[in-house]
């Protein structure tokens, strides 16, 4: 599958606002947004102007797809999901996207980003409900055990990240038990969890033209 392969810092700066791509990196002042707040590329500085309503859409959309990793045409089948479930399709949106395993691994703290967490999956580093699952994509259910693996357990990143995030206010649709690197999905997540730099409404406007 395609992926992006330049610097995500780029993919920040181009959207002027972080999107927390790369872990501890983005919490400090060698974040590139912080030093340089303008789009990239010779003419980013001079480039910067208001959008009009089709283009505070698309960025919106941008925005989405580059926190959550996915390309365009699996972020049209979010979409068209979304819209085919119970109640308002931006919420559904997003919920469907937090409920990404790669995205549910980085919320429960076993990394501190979901670039990493995706390739942790990928190698096989996490079950759900005791079976591995190498699908960064893989639609996890309220309810769902996921565990790192006992060869996972061994990953320094993981701790690492563990100790670092440990502290964190808990998400209240994740349980976490830290010393068996285990989580729990026990509810849907709401907006107000999903804290993300994110104007859905403007998402659902786009693709309803
Ligand atoms: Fe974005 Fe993080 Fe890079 Fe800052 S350090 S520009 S938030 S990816």
């Amino acid at each position: 599958m395609a992926r992006y392969r330049d610097s995500v810092c780029r993919l920040c700066r181009r959207e002027s606002t972080k999107l927390f791509l790369k872990g501890d990196r983005c919490v400090t002042d060698k974040c590139a947004v912080e030093r340089r707040n303008y789009a990239p590329g010779q003419h980013g500085v001079q480039t910067r102007r208001k959008f009009s309503e089709y283009g505070m859409q698309l960025r919106e959309k941008q925005k989405a797809k580059r926190i959550y990793g996915v390309l365009e045409k699996q972020f049209r089948g979010y979409f068209k999901k979304a819209e085919m479930k119970k109640g308002v399709t931006g919420e559904n949106l997003l919920q469907l996207l937090e409920y990404r395993l790669d995205n549910v691994v980085y919320r429960l703290g076993f990394t501190l980003s979901r670039g990493m967490a995706r390739q942790l999956v990928r190698h096989s580093h996490f079950t759900v409900n005791g079976k591995k699952v190498n699908i960064p994509s893989y639609s996890v259910k309220r309810g769902d055990v996921i565990e790192v693996t006992k060869r996972g357990k061994d990953i320094e990143a993981i701790k690492e990240s563990l100790k670092k995030t440990v502290k964190k206010e808990p998400l209240s649709w994740l349980e976490i038990d830290e010393e068996k690197m285990r989580g729990v999905v026990t509810s849907v997540p709401m907006v107000e969890d999903i804290s993300l730099p994110i104007q859905e409404q403007l998402i659902v406007e786009l693709y309803s033209k």
